[in-house]
């Protein structure tokens, strides 16, 4: 399909995909793990390189290369690389990339697991790390160092919605030799397009909005054919944390209605947002919709939208924040997010819960925090749903 004069959501709908000779209409799995060759000959040609196909489902798998292939397409980047997991797409991203010495310059508000990573595994290996305020390009430029190889952000952050400035990051990263990666799971391309931006690598969780419904995990990363389609693609293929087939394939079709499904989420997240602003138990709310939130004019220069996710303060404390949640029927009391099923969660508690009381502090994860992942339910029932939540404070 000659990709390029479709608009998005065509190509979130149709491109990858070779149609086999059985003529199907919806995309063919396949799950299988090597490929079979005609002759002796034409094995060793594919095992040398000489010719190209399918040798390994580490290596390539139709179905994992068709989401690959889509997801680049409607990101409008050269490259994309399927990972078993949104961790596993920070870690090859991080292992492709970078060498022992390299700094890596990121902030507190980046999802519990990948701070983890950073300080506990990948800092053991010889890579250096700082955090600094990621709403604060000064501080970013300050902290820059002759070995800073890369400048790693997460925006619109988990939970609290703060957002870093793109095009400010991805000058100030190209300014020093480094490249700029962007973990766009909260928006999707469908919302925001960090290479459009300037940045190099669009990393994603797909486990979140990419699926939607929370039943398979996986993640990918976007970018050139240089950093990506080489650099992590050697990575994985070696190391492994491949994308199984089968998840591939569900998400595939969780991106023929991405755009839709995002709309929805973030139309339904801005009413609950304004109507938690205007409930006498919250203090605040944070969400990049509200005119209230200190970033709103970045959200609209460099969003298409705001999103499925906000999170709101209650006056209370760790107790009043758990009886404001335990309140609740209707919403999911779990710690997933991007599921057409809303969820509440208490983020110090759980996502947050294996950082010291410092680094909570330090990110501003607050003891009276609830993160809600806005899902596709009616928005009346929900704020029915929230408001038997806040009595229980
Ligand atoms: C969930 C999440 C991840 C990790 O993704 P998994 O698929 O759970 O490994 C990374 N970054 C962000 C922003 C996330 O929300």
């Amino acid at each position: 399909m000659a990709e390029k004069k479709y608009h998005r959501d065509t190509l979130a709908v149709r491109a990858g995909y070779q149609r086999t000779p059985e003529g199907e209409q919806s995309e063919a799995i396949f799950p299988t793990i090597s490929f079979v060759y005609d002759s002796a000959e034409q094995a060793a040609q594919r095992f040398s390189g000489e010719s190209e196909g399918n040798i390994y489902s580490r290596f390539t798998n139709p179905t994992v290369r068709t989401f690959e292939q889509r997801l680049a397409a409607v990101e409008g980047a050269e490259s994309c690389v399927a990972t078993a997991s949104g961790m596993s797409a920070v870690l090859a991203t991080m292992m492709g990339v970078l060498s022992a010495g390299d700094h890596v310059l990121t902030s507190r508000s980046l999802f519990g697991s990948t701070i983890i990573l950073f300080e506990k595994i990948l800092a053991r290996f010889g890579l250096q790390f700082d955090y600094v305020d990621m709403t604060d390009i000064e501080a970013w430029k300050k902290a820059v160092r002759p070995e800073t190889r890369m400048l790693f952000v997460e925006t619109p952050s988990n939970p609290l919605m703060e957002l870093a400035d793109i095009a400010a990051l991805a000058q100030l990263a190209h300014a020093n030799d480094a490249l700029l990666a962007v973990d766009n799971t909260f928006l999707t391309p469908m919302m925001q397009r960090p290479l459009e931006l300037g940045a190099d690598i669009s990393v994603y969780s797909a486990t979140k909005y990419m699926d939607g419904q929370g039943r398979v995990l996986g993640g990918a990363v976007v970018g050139s054919n240089e950093t990506v389609g080489e650099q992590v693609y050697s990575f994985l293929r070696s190391a492994g944390p491949c994308m199984s087939p089968f998840n591939a394939w569900v998400f595939l079709k969780g991106m023929e209605t991405l755009g839709l499904r995002m709309q929805a989420h973030s139309d339904n997240a801005l009413m609950l947002a304004q109507w938690l602003e205007a409930r006498p138990e919250v203090s605040k709310v944070y969400y990049p919709g509200l005119a209230s939130h200190p970033q709103h004019e970045l959200a609209k220069n460099q969003q298409q939208g705001f999103g499925g996710v906000l999170a709101f303060a209650i006056k209370g404390d760790r107790a009043a924040a758990w009886r404001m949640i335990d309140g609740t029927e209707l919403v999911s009391k779990t710690a997933n997010l991007g599921d057409t099923k809303s969820i509440i969660t208490h983020p110090a508690s759980t996502t947050h819960g294996r950082l010291s009381q410092e680094e909570r502090d330090a990110a501003g994860v607050h003891d009276n925090i609830i993160r809600l992942s806005v899902g596709l339910e009616h928005v009346d029932d929900l704020k029915a749903d929230l408001e038997t939540g806040l009595a229980a404070i």
